[in-house]
């Protein structure tokens, strides 16, 4: 597969996607990626972006891994993208000193409940997925680097974060170790980049700390994604990428 295509950025939640494709200029329609699946693509040669869609029986955005690793796919099927960044929210940790709305860029990537206790497979549940080296760029822009840890839950009871703890993760989400092992499948480089919308180590309710934050943190996200395109689009020079 040729990859000199653009970067791809793979969404999981229509609201967090709307603002990021405001700020790259995303103003067309998107195409339906597969007839059979609800994701969306939006392709231009200097950048790309997908959402999962909203599921066909019960109306709400496609969350969590399933959905994130069909949409990779095919989307990497139609755009042979040079690099893959999963973006969105996600929920991140007081003792590691996050806060609501830190911008989190990847160097590791896990799945932090896919618990199984089998000689070689509990290695095989836990990913550790190959991770573009970006530290470079994320440092100049101001994101912090660190650890994306991916599960199927919003919740997180203590043996998830038990493993969280073991791999200094700084932001929790539902989507990237999935995205990533796609994109290990292709040889293709991967990154996270997530804005806190919620301290998972606060006596506050994760699901209304969410609720409270999700607009500004992603209109943050919008920016942040924009900053990093302009960044590897043009090796330093901060240009428009639509010209
Ligand atoms: N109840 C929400 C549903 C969002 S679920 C609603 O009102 O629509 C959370 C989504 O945001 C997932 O796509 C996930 O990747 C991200 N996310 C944000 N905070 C998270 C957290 N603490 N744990 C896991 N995922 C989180």
């Amino acid at each position: 597969m040729l990859l000199a295509g653009p970067p791809l950025i793979i969404m999981a939640m229509e609201a967090e996607a709307a603002p990021v494709r405001a700020s790259l200029g995303l103003e067309q329609a998107g195409e339906r990626l597969h007839p059979m699946f609800p994701g969306l693509v939006w392709a231009t040669p200097k950048v790309c972006l997908a959402v999962n869609g909203i599921d066909r029986r019960y109306g709400v955005d496609s969350i969590a891994s399933q959905p994130a690793a069909v949409t990779t796919l095919h989307a990497i099927q139609r755009t042979s993208p040079s690099l893959v960044i999963s973006a969105g929210t996600a929920g991140g940790f007081a003792r590691r000193s996050g806060f609501i709305g830190e911008v989190c860029l990847a160097n590791r990537c896990f799945f932090h409940d896919r618990r199984i206790r089998l000689k070689g497979f509990d290695r095989y549940g836990d990913g550790d997925y190959p991770v573009q080296d970006m530290s470079t760029v994320g440092t100049k822009l101001g994101f912090r680097m660190g650890t994306v840890s991916s599960g199927n839950a919003l919740d997180a009871p203590d043996v998830d974060i038990k493993k969280m703890d073991l791999t200094e993760t700084i932001a929790k989400d539902m989507e990237a170790a999935a995205v990533a092992w796609i994109c290990e499948q292709f040889a293709i480089p991967f990154t996270a980049l997530k804005v806190i919308t919620d301290l998972i180590d606060s006596d506050k309710a994760t699901a209304d700390q969410f609720s409270r934050n999700f607009a500004a943190a992603s209109e943050r996200l919008g920016e942040a994604v924009k900053e990093l395109i302009y960044m590897i689009s043009n090796k330093g020079e901060i240009n428009d990428i639509r010209t």
